[in-house]
């Protein structure tokens, strides 16, 4: 990582944004985007519950607040859950060089393929983060299966 906050500083970031998606009504994922020297650049959360849209995602929601950027190499993503596969694309397709995770026991997503491509992944198993994910999936299985795109799960 190569902003000079501390990690646990930025995710706290994520994490309100994430308690604002659960009282919102939606799913509790919240991310934010930072620059090298931990200016804030955007923040979002998942919204495919409040925006009736799969797309919003909370990686994508924060990336689209921080608007244009000519260069994401010392930006840091965070988030309060392993990044899917859509959100670790957007990751990669635009050089983004520091990723922040919450937690990946939940959810286990692209951070280490992520890893094996340059970015400088950081896993904190945030205890907040997981009890958040772990209270929420058990309350919502049919959001959570349809959030990560399982659709047999809502079928059992
Ligand atoms: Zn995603």
């Amino acid at each position: 990582m190569t902003s000079v906050t501390p990690a646990q500083e930025l995710l706290d970031v994520a994490y309100e944004e994430a308690l604002h998606g659960l009282a919102e009504g939606g799913i509790p994922i919240g991310a934010a985007l930072f620059d090298a020297d931990g200016t804030l650049l955007g923040r979002g959360r998942n919204r495919r519950v409040q925006s009736g849209d799969p797309s919003v995602h909370a990686e994508t929601d924060a990336f689209r607040a921080a608007g244009r950027r000519r260069d994401y190499r010392r930006t840091t993503m965070v988030t309060t859950l392993s990044p899917c596969w859509y959100c670790s694309g957007l990751i990669r397709q635009f050089g983004i060089g520091s990723l922040i995770v919450g937690e990946s026991q939940t959810f286990s997503g692209g951070h280490d393929w992520l890893a094996d491509h340059g970015v400088a992944v950081t896993v904190l198993q945030d205890r907040r983060c997981v009890d958040l994910m772990t209270q929420f999936i058990a309350e919502h299985p049919a959001l959570w299966y349809e959030d990560i795109g399982v659709a047999d799960e809502l079928e059992a």
